[in-house]
Order: C-alpha cells, then sequence, then structure tokens
C-alpha cells in the first residue's frame, strides 16, 4: 500500500496501452481504471490531431477510448485549464479525471482560487515537463537543422536532454542546448518554467529517474495526495496496475535532474530579463503598438478573466474598434495578472503579431514577487 510521499515505479497490466504509452502507460491505466470504476465520470486527455505536431484536447468517456490518448507529445500549444470552465461547467457537476502539465496545473489552481472550478471534483494526474517545441519551430527545426522532411517523422521524444526524431530510414537526436543556443528548442516561456514536477497534482508522473531494466517500460510515480495513493492502491489490487519500489539510483538521478532543469529555467529567466526592467514600459508601448485587439490573450488566458469584459467594453481609456490598441488596454491586464501570471505561454503563442506578450506577463510577475511576495509569504508553487 502506497501513502502520500511515496514514490514507485508503475506499469499497466493493459497490452494495447502499454505498446501505445509513453513508458510504463500508468497513466493511461488509472485514468482508465477511474473511469470503469466511476471514480470519474469523464476524463480529459490530449490526443494527437492533424499531424505529430498537433496536439488536441479529448473529452473520454468511453474506458475503451482512452489508449487513443496514450503517449506523450511534446509540440502541443494547448493549456488545459480553461477548457475545463469553457467546456465542463468547471467541473461543478462532473467529476474529471485530468491529465496535467505544471502549466496546466497552475492554471487550474488559480481559477480554482477565483472558483472558477472544483478542484475537488478533479483527480489530476501530473506528468513531469522538461518544456514544449512549438509546432512551428518544431516542423522548420526538422526541415532546416535536422535535415529531414517534417512529415516523414514517425515519432519525437525529448530524452536525455535531446529532442529526438524517428523517421523513415533512421533516427537523430541533437542536444536541447545547442538548438537553443541557435535559437530553435523549447518555447521560450518553457525555458524560464521551473515547475517541472508537478506536486499539486494527485499524482506526479515521469520518465526521470527510471533507470535499469525498468528504463521505458514504467512510469516514475510520486504519489503527492490521499486520493492518488487511494487511485493507485486501488488499481493495485485490481491488478490494473503493477508497481515495485523505486531504484534508489533512480530516485537520486531524478531529484538531480530536477535540480539542474531548476537551473537551467533560473538561467534563461536571468537571460530573458536581462536589461528588460530599465525601460520596460517603453518596451512594452513599442512592441504592443503591433496589436490588433483580436482578444486572443485574454481568451485563453487562466487568470485575467476578471478583467475581460472591462478590456473588451468600450470606455475613455479602451476605446472600441480601435487600433492599436489603446496602452491602458494591455497596462490594465498586465496589472490585473501581474500577482499571479504562470507563465504558460498561451498569450504569446495565440498572438497572431507575435507580441512577447509572455515575457512581459513573467517579468512583471517576477518583479512583483521579489516586491511583495516575502511580505506576503511564499506562493504555493515556484512558477
Ligand atoms: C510535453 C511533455 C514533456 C514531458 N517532459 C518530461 C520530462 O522532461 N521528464 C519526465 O520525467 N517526464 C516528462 N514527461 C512525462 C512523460 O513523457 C510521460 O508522460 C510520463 O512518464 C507518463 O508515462 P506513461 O507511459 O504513464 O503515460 P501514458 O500512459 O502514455 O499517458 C500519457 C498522458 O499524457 C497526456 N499528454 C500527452 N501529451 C500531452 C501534452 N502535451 N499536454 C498534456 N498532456 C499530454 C496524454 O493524453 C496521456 O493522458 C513529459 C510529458 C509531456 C506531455
Amino acid at each position: 500500500m502506497v501513502k502520500k510521499g511515496d514514490m514507485v515505479y508503475a506499469w499497466t497490466t493493459d497490452a494495447d496501452l502499454a505498446k501505445r504509452a509513453e513508458c510504463g502507460g500508468a497513466v493511461s491505466g488509472l485514468l482508465k481504471y477511474a473511469l470503469e470504476n466511476k471514480i470519474v465520470d469523464a476524463v480529459l486527455a490530449v490526443k494527437k490531431g492533424a499531424d505529430l505536431y498537433d496536439a488536441v484536447p479529448t473529452f473520454i468517456t468511453d474506458p475503451n477510448q482512452i489508449s487513443t490518448s496514450a503517449g506523450s507529445l511534446h509540440c502541443g500549444s494547448l493549456l488545459q485549464s480553461k477548457l475545463i470552465k469553457k467546456y465542463f461547467n468547471g467541473a461543478k457537476d462532473k467529476k474529471i479525471g485530468i491529465t496535467v502539465k505544471g502549466c496546466d496545473l497552475m492554471g487550474i489552481l488559480e481559477m480554482a482560487k477565483r472558483g472558477e472550478i472544483n478542484r475537488d471534483n478533479l483527480l489530476l494526474i501530473g506528468v513531469n515537463c522538461g518544456g514544449t517545441v512549438s509546432p512551428i519551430t518544431a516542423r522548420k527545426m526538422i526541415r532546416e537543422k535536422y535535415g529531414v522532411d517534417p512529415d516523414k517523422v514517425t515519432k519525437e521524444e525529448i530524452d536525455k536532454g535531446q529532442f529526438i526524431i524517428e523517421y523513415e530510414g533512421g533516427h537523430k537526436g541533437i542536444k536541447m542546448d545547442d538548438l537553443e543556443e541557435e535559437g530553435w528548442g523549447r518555447r521560450s516561456n518553457c525555458r524560464r518554467c521551473v515547475y517541472k514536477i508537478p506536486r499539486q497534482a494527485d499524482l506526479a508522473c515521469g520518465n526521470w529517474g527510471v533507470i535499469g531494466d525498468s528504463a521505458g517500460k514504467a512510469t516514475f510515480v510520486e504519489v503527492c495526495s490521499d486520493k492518488g495513493a487511494d487511485l493507485l492502491n486501488k488499481a493495485e489490487k485490481a491488478k490494473t496496475i503493477t508497481t515495485s519500489a523505486p531504484d534508489p539510483k533512480g530516485v537520486e538521478i531524478r531529484s538531480k535532474t530536477e535540480n539542474a532543469m531548476i537551473k537551467l529555467g533560473q538561467k534563461w529567466r536571468k537571460r530573458d530579463f536581462s536589461g528588460i526592467y530599465e525601460n520596460l514600459w517603453d518596451v512594452i508601448a513599442k512592441e504592443t503598438g503591433r496589436c490588433i485587439k483580436c482578444y486572443s490573450c485574454i481568451d485563453q488566458c487562466p487568470v485575467c478573466f476578471p478583467v475581460a469584459s472591462m478590456l473588451k467594453e468600450d470606455s475613455p481609456m479602451i476605446r472600441r474598434g480601435v487600433i492599436p490598441a489603446d496602452p491602458m488596454f494591455h497596462l490594465r491586464r498586465f496589472a490585473h495578472i501581474s500577482d499571479s501570471c504562470i507563465n504558460c505561454g498561451q498569450c504569446e503563442e495565440l498572438c497572431p503579431m507575435e507580441i512577447p506578450l509572455a515575457l512581459f506577463g513573467h517579468a512583471i510577475r517576477e518583479e512583483a514577487d521579489r516586491a511583495f511576495a516575502p511580505k506576503l509569504g511564499s506562493s504555493d508553487y515556484s512558477n
């Protein structure tokens, strides 16, 4: 029996899931068990869309469909939190199992704090995340840097610090550090992220620390809540999941890898924010001068929704139908998210004018934290 704080190697006993899964298939196995046993009414996961670079959310109520969502997609441009509010009434009347990266989880927690999502109705299966690559960058990078037709790629993965592709006729891996020095690699917000193991989920699952014979065949699971422990214990009793004690060396490697990734995230913050505070408002004014007020940054943001209608209404400071947007449009939004921007990057990802909105939001949040957080006490997670 596991309890909160325990760590195990886990794997599914379902051969089909095992074949399709990224590692041991524990995530898919647990979600399937939760659905079959009515622990949840539905599962919100992610599946392959138009191609390998396209990750789309999928809402599953039939346990046999869970296999369609197995595997990790590193090039999706999605954030799960807003979907729960938009399409599922904030999980207020349904129990939902959901796979979450750190940013998905932070978005959910922020929305739960604001009463938009019922956290108690969610079963949160966290996946560690070292970062994602934008589909556009991935395609270009594979063509230009790897010299491979992106449409011929059959699998992409990020392993041991490399972005690896398998394609008809071979496979190739290049170190992420080298790619990023040349401007390729992960999204800039992912580079700055330091929330790598989502410990505020019910379980945090990943491949870091799975070594020896288990490598590639088991999922490393850290039990983060009583709810997570209960699910794992029940699934193991039902023989849906098998677990074993993790290799102590693997536990050590996982911890070292996490620390190295956090340091790397901090390094990127230093680099991205260097010099930015000296004339932040001038830079913001210049860059946001391209804004066409499409409202994408607002619509997907998990924290700015309380001011969304105010930003869309006509007012003397923010005139409707006027572009470029009045400066107050952006200043009000930044002011509103200054204490809670989670650096999910969605505003920047979706901006058709390529305004570095996530960089500004994150820089402002970091500055606000520096000024006020020590007085208020530390936040729940370091984003
Ligand atoms: C973008 C990304 C980066 C990752 N980076 C690391 C890492 O650096 N270190 C580490 O230890 N582990 C990382 N993982 C976790 C790892 O790849 C496995 O997901 C985890 O070990 C669980 O394996 P499994 O076989 O049990 O999962 P599976 O049974 O294959 O289930 C995978 C689950 O992940 C969901 N999923 C797939 N893509 C996404 C996505 N883009 N966003 C949200 N959910 C998604 C699927 O819907 C499914 O529910 C990463 C995962 C993702 C998605």
